[in-house]
C-alpha cells in the first residue's frame, strides 16, 4: 500500500508542496511472527480450553480481518486460574529466595528482547499502532521493566530498610488495549519480583501479545501457575475482582470501570491500585523553544493514535506566541503519515477498534456542534480499516466537551492563556490528574508549575517519556497507586 504524502496546500496551513510525491512502502516483514488460529487459556503452566468452550475473535483494525480466536473465560475458568496461582504461591513462589525469583524475571526480560521483532509485529497487527512505536517504545520498555524489577527481587531489604517485605499473595491484574504488552509487563514484573503470583487479563481487543507472552513464560521454565493469563471481556475481569482468592487487584483502564472496581473491593481485605483516564494539559510558554515544543505537542497527542492515558490532549499556548505555534503545528501535522501500521514510514496507525473509532468521530461532531473550529491534516487515509486524520480544535473554552472529556484519539483541544496563574487554574480545572507538560526556558517557572499542577507525572521540555525507574500514576479521578520505580513495588508487599 503506497502511503501518500500531502499534495497541496491545506486550508489554514502555510505549507505547500510543488510536486506530488509519496514514500515507497516500507512494510515490516511478518515472516518471523507466527499466529495460531485459536488461543486457549494459560492456567497452571498449560494451555487449556475454556469450560464453556466459547471463543471470540480479535480483529486487525487496519484490515478489519480476523487475526485469531481467543478463549472467553467465565467465572469457573477464573476460579481455576486463581486456584493455580494460590497453589503456586503456597508451594513454590512465596518460599523461593529473592535471588532465584530474580533469575526467572531476568530470563523473561531476555527472552522478550530475543523475540522483540516478533512481539513488535504482533502488537501492531492486533492493536493498530505503528510498527515504529511497537518496535521502539512498547517492546523495549516491556523488556526494560522486567529487567528493572528483576534487580529488586533480592534487594527488598534495601528497598524497605528496617522493614520485612512479605508478598501479598495472588494478584488479579486487568489491563487495557493501548499498550498491551507493556501494561502486562508493568503488572507482572513487580508482582513476581516481590514474590506474588498472578492472574492477568488482557483487553478483549488486544489479547495477542499477552498470549505470546504466555507461550514465552511456558518456555522460560517459570514454575507452573506463577503466571496465569485468561482472556475475555468485562465479565471475566469482574470475576477476577470478585473472586475471594485474589488478595490484590491492579487495574489499568477507564475511570468508569475503576469506580466499579473500587466499590467491588470496598470492605474486603484486597489491596487496590487504579491507573485510570486522563486529560493532560500541555503548556507552552512564550519563552519556550518553539520548534521543540511543537514536536512535543505532536508526540504528546498523535503518538499511538492518541490512545494514551497521559496524552497531552489539552494544549495551552501563551497568547503572545499562539499564532506562531498554531501555524507551525498545522504545518507539522501536514507531514504526518496515517496508514498501514506495519509500514515503517507510518506515524499514525489504525484506531484500535470500530467502537473506539465511533467514539472519536462522535467527539469530532460534538466539537463542531459546540462551535469550535476544527482543523484536520489533508493527508490521505486508507479506504479500509479504522483511521482518523490528526485533528485539532481551535476557539475552545473550558466548557467545551472536547476540552474536558477524555477522547482517547488523535484530537487536540487548543486554548490560550496570558499568565501563569491563569494557566494553572485552567490546567487543574479537571477531574483528572494523570500527567502534564510544561515548555519554558526558565527553570524557576518549571519548578513553580510542577509544584502546583495536580498531576502525577509532569514532563518539562519533553513529553511522553517513560522509564521503568520512574513511578507513574495519577491524582484525583486518574486513580491511585504508582507503577514503576521503587514506588511500584509497594502495592505488591506487606511491610512488617
Ligand atoms: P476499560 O476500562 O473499558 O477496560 C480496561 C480493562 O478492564 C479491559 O481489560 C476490560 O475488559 C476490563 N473491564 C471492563 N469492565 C470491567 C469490569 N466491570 N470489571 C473488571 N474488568 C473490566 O478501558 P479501555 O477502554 O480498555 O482503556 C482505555 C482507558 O484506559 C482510558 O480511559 C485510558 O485513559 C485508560 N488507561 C489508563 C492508563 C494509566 O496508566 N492511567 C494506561 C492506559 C490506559
Amino acid at each position: 500500500m503506497a502511503t501518500k504524502a500531502p499534495k497541496a496546500k491545506a486550508p489554514g496551513s502555510a505549507l505547500t508542496f510543488d510536486t506530488d510525491w509519496s514514500y515507497a512502502p516500507a512494510p515490516e516483514s511478518t515472516d518471523h511472527a507466527s499466529v495460531r488460529e485459536r488461543y486457549d487459556l494459560f492456567i497452571g503452566g498449560r494451555f487449556v480450553p475454556p469450560a464453556k468452550g466459547k471463543y471470540f475473535p480479535s480483529i486487525n483494525p487496519a484490515t478489519e480481518k480476523k487475526i485469531a480466536e481467543f478463549a472467553e473465560a467465565d467465572a469457573d475458568d477464573v476460579d481455576r486460574a486463581v486456584r493455580a496461582a494460590r497453589s503456586a504461591y503456597d508451594r513454590v513462589w512465596s518460599k523461593m529466595s529473592g535471588r532465584d525469583r530474580g533469575k526467572y524475571v531476568y530470563r523473561i526480560a531476555r527472552m522478550i528482547q530475543e523475540r522483540a521483532r516478533e512481539f513488535a509485529v504482533l502488537e501492531s497487527l492486533d492493536g493498530g499502532k505503528s510498527i515504529r512505536e511497537s518496535r521502539d517504545v512498547d517492546v523495549p520498555l516491556a523488556a526494560a521493566h522486567f529487567f528493572y524489577c528483576a534487580g529488586w527481587a533480592d534487594k527488598l531489604d534495601y528497598a524497605f530498610p528496617n522493614r520485612k517485605a512479605r508478598p501479598v499473595g495472588v494478584a488479579g491484574q486487568i489491563i487495557p488495549w493501548n499498550f498491551p504488552l507493556l501494561m502486562a509487563a508493568w503488572k507482572i514484573a513487580p508482582a513476581l519480583a516481590c514474590g506474588n503470583t498472578v492472574v492477568l487479563k488482557p483487553a478483549e481487543t488486544t489479547p495477542l501479545t499477552a498470549m505470546k507472552l504466555a507461550e514465552l513464560i511456558a518456555e522460560s521454565g517459570l514454575p507452573e501457575g506463577v503466571v496465569n493469563i485468561v482472556t475475555g471481556a468485562g465479565a471475566t475481569g469482574a470475576a477476577i475482582v470478585n473472586h475471594p482468592g485474589t488478595d490484590k487487584i491492579a487495574f489499568t483502564g477507564s475511570t468508569g470501570v475503576g469506580k466499579i472496581l473500587q466499590k467491588a473491593v470496598a470492605g474486603t481485605k484486597k489491596k487496590l491500585t487504579l491507573e485510570l483516564g486522563g486529560k493532560a494539559a500541555n503548556i507552552i510558554f512564550e519563552d519556550a523553544p518553539i520548534d521543540q515544543a511543537v514536536e512535543g505537542i505532536i508526540n504528546g497527542i498523535y503518538f499511538n493514535q492518541g490512545h494514551v492515558c497521559c496524552a497531552g490532549s489539552r494544549l495551552f499556548v501563551q497568547e503572545s506566541v499562539a499564532d506562531r505555534v498554531i501555524r507551525k503545528l498545522k504545518d507539522r501535522m501536514e507531514t504526518l503519515i496515517v496508514g498501514d501500521p506495519l509500514d515503517k514510514n507510518t506515524d499514525i496507525g489504525a484506531i484500535n477498534s470500530k467502537e473506539q473509532l465511533g467514539i472519536i468521530n462522535k467527539y469530532l461532531d460534538i466539537g463542531q456542534s459546540e462551535g469550535a473550529e476544527m482543523y484536520q491534516s489533508s493527508c490521505s487515509i486508507p479506504g479500509r480499516g479504522y483511521f482518523v486524520r490528526p485533528t485539532l480544535f481551535l476557539n475552545v473554552s473550558q466548557s467545551h466537551r472536547v476540552a474536558s472529556e477524555e477522547i482517547f484519539g488523535p484530537v487536540l483541544a487548543v486554548q490560550t492563556f496570558r499568565t501563569e496563574a491563569e494557566v494553572l487554574e485552567k490546567a487543574n480545572n479537571t477531574p483528572y490528574g494523570l500527567s502534564a507538560g510544561v515548555w519554558t526556558d526558565k527553570g524557576s517557572k518549571i519548578f513553580n508549575m510542577t509544584r502546583r499542577l495536580r498531576a502525577g507525572v509532569i514532563w518539562a521540555n519533553t513529553y511522553n517519556k517513560f522509564d521503568p525507574t520512574s513511578p507513574f500514576g495519577g491524582f484525583k479521578e486518574s486513580g491511585f497507586g504508582r507503577e514503576g520505580g521503587l514506588h511500584g513495588m509497594y502495592p505488591y508487599v506487606n511491610l512488617d
